[in-house]
C-alpha cells in the first residue's frame, strides 16, 4: 500500500512516526510525502490539550477526502489511546484506531482490512523496528516511555502507560549505529527522562555511557526531565562532557506552592529555584526553558502573580506557556472553582508578553558571541541554511555553501529572540 503519515504533538510522537514508517516500510508498505497518491493515511495524534485533540481529528476528514479514492483512515497516537473504540462510532470515515503501544500490529489489520481499535498498553516491542529517520543530522532515541506521576492536570499517564526503561545496552547499540551513519545530534526522549531506569543504570550514568559512545563526532539532549528528578550528579554528568548540550528543559508548570502541591507536581517553588541555581552554578551559559499553565483550577490572583515572578526571577531563555485545559480521567477535574475560560487567556497572554520580553533581551546577550553550530538544512528563507547551537538557538547562515551534519563556527552577528544570525568565521 502507498501510505502517508501525519504528525501532531511533542518530540515522542515524531519518533513514533519514524519507528510507524520502519514498521510499514518492513511489512513492504511505500510511505510517500503526497497526501493525494495514499492509499492509506495515518494520523499520530496529540491528546495534551484539547485545542491539539481536535486540531488532529479535525485532520482526519481533510486528509480522508484528499485522495481521489477514500483511503484507509488509521487514528494513532494519544487521541486513540485516550478513546479507542468510541472514534469509530464517532467518526464513520476512520478505519483503525491504535495506540501507541498496538503499531506493530498495524501491518497484520490492514491485511484483514477489519475496522477495530486496538489499545493494548506496556506491550510495544519496537526494539525489531528500524525507523525511518526524517531529520538528518539529526535524531531521536526513545529510552523510556510512560509516566508514574499522574501531575493532576495531564493525561500522559493515561495514554502512555506505567513507566518502562529500554535496557541501556540496546539504547548504547541504537546510539552507535546513528553516529557510525554520522548523525551529528541525538536527543534521548522519554516523557520523564530523568526517572529512567534499568538494572543498575540510572539516567546520569546512562548519559555518560552516550557521551562517551558519541565521542567527538556526535551532541548529546535529553528531554523532558521532572523537577524533582533532576540531580547534582546529572548536572556534574553534563557540565564534564563537552558534548552534552548545554541546554535544560525544566517545566515549572506554576510559581505558587498551593498550586504546585494541588498539581501533585513534588517539588515547592523553593525547590524548583535551587535546582535552577545548581544548574546555573555548574552551567552558567546553560540555555533554560520551561512550561507553564495559566488559570489552573482554584489558581487566585496573588497565586498567578507567583507565576509571573517566577519567570521574572529565572529569566528563561524560552517558555512554552498554555491556558489550562480540562483533561478527561485526570484529577484536576474535581478541583474547583474553575477559572473561567476568558479570564485564563487574560493570563497567559500577560505570561507570553513578559517571556517574549525575556527571550528577547536573553537572545540579545549572545550578539557578537562565537559559537559552533550544526548545520541542519535549508532554512524557510530561500539562499539560507538553518543551524543549531549546542544550547539549541536557531541560527541562520547566510549561505548555502554548507552540509547538514557540519560543524561550523559562528559569530551571532544578529538576534530577535527565536532567530538568531551567524557569520561563519571559516569564509
Ligand atoms: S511528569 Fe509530565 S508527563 Fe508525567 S504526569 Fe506530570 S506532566 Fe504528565
Amino acid at each position: 500500500m502507498i501510505c502517508h503519515i501525519e504528525v501532531y504533538g511533542c518530540q515522542m510522537n515524531v519518533h513514533d512516526g519514524e519507528i510507524l514508517s520502519g514498521i510499514l516500510k518492513a511489512a513492504g508498505h511505500i510511505v510517500v510525502k503526497n497526501a493525494k497518491i495514499a492509499e492509506a493515511v495515518f494520523v499520530v495524534t496529540c491528546a495534551v490539550r484539547e485545542h491539539a485533540e481536535t486540531r488532529a481529528l479535525g485532520r482526519v476528514t481533510h486528509l480522508a477526502g484528499i485522495p481521489k479514492q477514500k483511503p484507509v483512515m488509521v487514528l494513532c497516537g494519544c487521541v486513540a489511546q485516550e478513546h479507542g473504540e468510541k472514534l469509530l462510532k464517532k467518526i464513520k470515515l476512520l478505519d483503525l484506531v491504535v495506540g501507541p503501544d498496538s503499531y506493530h500490529t498495524i501491518p497484520e489489520l490492514l491485511q484483514e482490512r477489519r475496522r477495530i481499535a486496538v489499545t493494548d498498553q506496556g506491550s510495544e516491542d519496537y526494539e525489531q523496528v528500524t525507523a525511518v529517520r526524517e531529520q538528518f543530522p539529526r535524531s531521536f532515541v526513545t529510552v523510556m516511555r510512560g509516566c508514574n506521576n499522574f501531575c493532576t492536570y495531564c493525561i500522559v499517564p493515561y495514554v502512555r502507560g506505567r513507566e518502562r526503561s529500554r535496557p541501556a545496552e540496546l539504547i548504547l547499540k541504537e546510539v552507535e549505529g546513528l553516529v557510525e551513519a554520522g548523525y551529528g545530534e541525538i536527543t534521548l526522549l522519554g516523557q520523564n527522562v530523568n526517572s529512567y531506569t534499568h538494572d543498575s543504570v540510572n539516567f546520569p550514568k546512562l548519559l555518560e555511557m552516550v557521551s562517551t559512545l558519541a565521542g567527538n563526532r556526535c551532541r548529546v539532549r535529553f528531554v523532558t526531565s521532572h523537577p524533582r528528578d533532576l540531580t547534582d550528579e546529572l548536572a556534574s554528568v553534563m557540565a564534564s562532557r563537552d558534548n552534552v548540550c548545554n541546554q535544560f528543559h525544566l517545566p515549572a508548570q506554576s510559581g505558587s506552592d498551593r498550586v504546585l502541591k494541588a498539581m501533585r507536581r513534588g517539588y515547592t517553588r523553593k525547590g524548583y529555584l535551587e535546582k535552577v541555581a545548581m544548574l546555573k552554578k555548574l552551567m552558567p551559559d546553560i540555555v533554560l526553558s520551561t512550561d507553564m499553565i495559566a488559570g489552573f483550577p482554584g489558581e487566585t490572583l496573588e497565586e498567578f502573580e507567583d507565576s509571573v515572578s517566577l519567570l521574572k526571577e529565572v529569566r528563561y531563555d524560552y517558555a512554552f506557556l498554555f491556558r489550562y485545559s480540562e483533561r478527561e480521567e485526570t484529577a484536576a477535574l474535581n478541583i474547583s472553582p474553575a477559572v473561567p475560560v476568558k479570564e485564563r487567556l487574560r493570563r497567559l497572554s500577560i505570561l507570553q508578553d513578559l517571556q517574549a520580553k525575556i527571550t528577547l533581551e536573553k537572545s540579545k546577550e549572545i550578539i557578537d558571541r562565537e559559537m559552533t553550530v550544526l548545520v541542519t538544512g535549508p532554512a524557510r528563507r530561500t539562499g539560507q541554511m538553518a543551524s543549531r547551537t549546542m544550547g539549541n538557538r536557531l541560527v541562520i547562515l547566510e549561505s548555502l555553501d554548507f552540509t547538514p551534519g557540519e560543524l561550523v563556527p559562528v559569530r551571532i552577528v544578529k538576534a530577535d529572540g527565536y532567530t538568531h544570525f551567524g557569520k561563519p568565521l571559516t569564509i
